[in-house]
């Protein structure tokens, strides 16, 4: 069955039960349904299975807006409203989409986008009514996701509608949604782990509790208001209330599921949620967005003895399959580390319009003792511990999160270049965090003096927020390691941990 069809199968049998809650506002599966269906009915104006791009962001019409094109069989491409315009077109011109759709306060973004880039643009309007039949195309894709670029400009990964059903169905092994659940959804659109809140939510009958920006800032407040019994997050949340002294033992109590994911889970990290969230299993699942959402799940035991610095990354879901790897390919012997590799029905067609990417991380070749022809170069660090299993080590290129954000630092670097006018610039991630993601970003420029407001005003004109380095520090010469690259962590080193 494809995942329309299972989302309206789940619909019609808790009609009357809430699907969604934000804002004070909450739908039931019949309500949240007819207004996706009465847009989807407006999508017919976009040509059959055409990709669509989603300007909505913590709205109502941002749902609607997913759950219309999902139904109507048309891929959604989620541009987060936040991103700057020379971004949200830099995606519009790689995405090739045929239709908008946009919420009350992203018309002019919408509409500007069809202007360059062709194609109509739609309102999401729930509220309108309008006819509700629409005809469905039988999609390939379900979404494409769009995270940082190695070359200066976003990629987009292309997810198959079966990549999602087989996720749907590999987290249901791991832990059973019910209809009683409630569960959070934490993470912006434009971040695959939000197609997990969604179509996990829904096809289970559950309530999705959606912070609003301004209640994203506490989410420990807002889990517990909402009742949440599901929590899902990055890392950094937790680590960010532990610092804002919020995540005290016992102040989740209604939880019984704490999911993390995107970025290391330091052990320390996973102990104290397992205190603050008592009645919950807390599991670390891993994985990178070219597989859907994650791949390996691994559940925390509070009480275990010499645990890794981060919770270990677990097995891989069933049918899927996560294997260390030597520089020949092959798996290395417990105790050895190198790259993890990634195969089964959840790896994505990869990348749109990039082939050069593509053959570099998509191989069509084989692992001896495993039945799977086409494998994934996570570009994920592993080690293959005897004890722990799969414990991550790091990267093996310059990919970084940034508050569980995924940063490739050459694309920070090359908007540094453009905003200083020299070529002699280093990304470095800034402040670090226990596990060994960072909270930002530090820019070096290799000058006499910079204007450090000017080129973070320029930075903040081609990244997202999250990007823009905080600090700009000018330097006599950038220090080089020994195969003849900038060395990031000498500057850490020399103008960070010791300035
Ligand atoms: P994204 O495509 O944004 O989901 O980022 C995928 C990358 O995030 C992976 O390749 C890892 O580097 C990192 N990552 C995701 N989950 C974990 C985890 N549980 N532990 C360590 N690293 C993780």
């Amino acid at each position: 069955m494809s995942l329309a069809a299972r989302l309206q199968a789940a619909a019609s049998a808790h009609a009357g039960r809430p699907a969604l809650s934000i804002g004070g506002e909450t739908l039931s599966y019949a309500e949240l349904f007819a207004a996706a269906e009465r847009c989807a009915a407006r999508l017919d104006a976009v040509p059959a299975g055409a990709r669509v791009g989603l300007l909505a962001h913590r709205s109502l019409d941002a749902y609607v807006g997913v759950l219309a094109l999902v139904l109507s069989g048309r891929p959604y491409v989620p541009i987060n409203p936040k991103a700057p315009p020379e971004r949200q077109s830099a995606i519009a011109a790689a995405a090739g989409c045929g239709g908008w759709l946009h919420d009350d306060e992203t018309a002019d973004s919408a509409q500007a986008l069809a202007a360059g880039h062709g194609g109509v643009a739609l309102a999401v309007d729930p509220r309108a009514d309008g006819p509700r039949d629409f005809t469905a195309a039988a999609a390939r894709h379900a979404y494409v996701m769009f995270t940082s670029g190695t070359t200066g400009t976003p990629k987009g990964v292309a997810v198959r509608v079966d990549n999602v059903t087989a996720y749907v169905d590999a987290f249901a092994q791991i832990a059973a949604i019910t209809s009683d659940d409630r569960c959070t959804q934490f993470f912006d659109l434009s971040f695959d782990l939000s197609v997990h809140d969604m179509f996990v939510t829904w096809e289970a009958g559950a309530c999705l509790f959606a912070p609003t920006e301004a209640e994203l800032i506490d989410p420990v407040g807002f889990a517990n208001r909402s009742g949440a019994s599901v929590w899902f997050s990055v890392p950094s949340a937790p680590a960010m209330a532990q610092r804002m002294r919020r995540l005290g033992p016992g102040v989740l109590p209604g939880l019984r599921l704490a999911l993390f994911c995107g970025e290391p889970l330091p052990s320390s990290l996973a102990k104290a949620v397992a205190a603050a969230a008592p009645n919950a299993e807390v599991w670390n699942l891993y994985g990178p967005t070219e597989a859907t959402i994650a791949i390996t799940a691994e559940r925390l035991d509070p009480a275990a003895q010499g645990m890794p610095a981060t919770v270990p990354l677990g097995a891989a879901y069933a049918g899927c399959a996560a294997v260390v790897v030597d520089d020949a390919g092959l798996p290395v012997p417990p105790g050895g580390e190198g790259e993890l590799w990634l195969a089964g029905p959840q790896i994505t067609d990869g990348y749109i319009n990039n082939p050069a990417e593509q053959a570099a991380k998509f191989l069509a070749t084989t692992i001896p003792g495993y039945p799977h022809n086409l494998w994934y170069r996570s570009g994920d660090l592993v080690r293959n511990d005897p004890i722990w299993g799969l414990v991550c080590q790091g990267r093996l290129d310059d990919q970084v999160k940034i508050s569980g954000y995924r940063v490739e630092l050459l694309e920070v670097e090359e908007a540094l270049r453009r905003a200083a006018g020299t070529g002699e610039v280093a990304a470095v991630p800034w402040p670090l965090n226990e596990g060994g993601s960072a909270e930002g970003l530090v820019g070096f420029v290799c000058a006499t003096s910079v204007d450090a407001r000017a080129i973070a005003a320029s930075c903040r004109e081609l990244l997202p927020p999250y990007m823009v380095p905080k600090r700009v520090i000018a330097v006599e010469a950038l220090p080089l390691n020994a195969n003849g690259k900038i060395d990031r962590k000498a500057l850490r080193q020399r103008y960070l941990e010791r300035p």
